[in-house]
């Protein structure tokens, strides 16, 4: 399945090609389309699999640029993960170089993140600890929020996030695109699904071996 069956502006298409991406991966091939319709999905597949452009895309493809405000949210259990995921998502709009990226975790310098909020972003990628912190204080605000993204939410269940999130859901619209991302799918996962995600399609590729 190829990239130009979607319909992707010709800068995002140009961008996957320079990234050397030729087809897309099976979760892409089956979640994408319905990303791009502003549908909730849930998705379950292996580690090495492109989860992240298969929400990239999706929240590149819904952005207003122009518009200087939080329109993207992708909460992940570690720093490290949160790292990886901006490297990725900066990748996917390295063409586009008015998009602002910001990370926010834990580890790192509050007051540093304070001054880079100050300046406005349009994505935001962190743990929900440090996210909900900045939510608390005033300086993070998502009233602007139109898409959600839960990165292995499994593990950020695992690591006992889930009052965090709660929480962090308080200060989003509930008129928003939720995409949740998983290695494994059990019923924790689908409870969670259920109450945060509209109508969810659910996407499973190949169980991990
Ligand atoms: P996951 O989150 O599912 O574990 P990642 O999103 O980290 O996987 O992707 C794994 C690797 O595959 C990354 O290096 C990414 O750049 C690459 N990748 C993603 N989509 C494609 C694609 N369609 N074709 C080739 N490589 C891809
Ligand atoms: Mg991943």
């Amino acid at each position: 399945m190829n990239f130009a069956t979607l319909p992707l502006s010709p800068q995002m298409l140009q961008t996957i090609e320079s990234l050397g991406y030729k087809e897309m991966t099976p979760i892409q091939a089956q979640s994408l389309p319905s990303i791009l319709e502003g549908r909730d999905i849930i998705a379950q597949a292996k580690t090495g699999s492109g989860k992240t452009a298969a929400f990239g895309i999706g929240l590149l493809h819904h952005l207003n640029v122009k518009k200087f405000r939080v329109q993207s949210l992708v909460l992940c259990p570690t720093r490290e993960l949160a790292d990886q995921v901006a490297k990725e998502l900066r990748r996917l709009a390295r063409f586009q170089h008015n998009i602002k990226i910001l990370m926010l975790s834990g580890g790192e310098s509050f007051g540093r993140q304070l001054g880079s909020l100050a300046h406005q972003a349009h994505i935001i990628v962190g743990t929900p600890g440090r996210v909900l912190k900045h939510l608390n204080k005033e300086s993070l605000e998502l009233s602007n929020l139109n898409t959600l993204v839960f990165d292995e939410a499994d593990r950020m269940l695992d690591m006992g996030f889930i009052e965090e999130i709660e929480s962090v859901l308080a200060f989003v619209p509930k008129e928003r695109q939720t995409l949740l991302f998983s290695a494994t799918y059990d019923d924790e996962i689908l409870q969670i699904s259920k109450r945060i995600q509209n109508n969810a399609l659910h996407v499973k590729t190949a169980a991990q071996e």
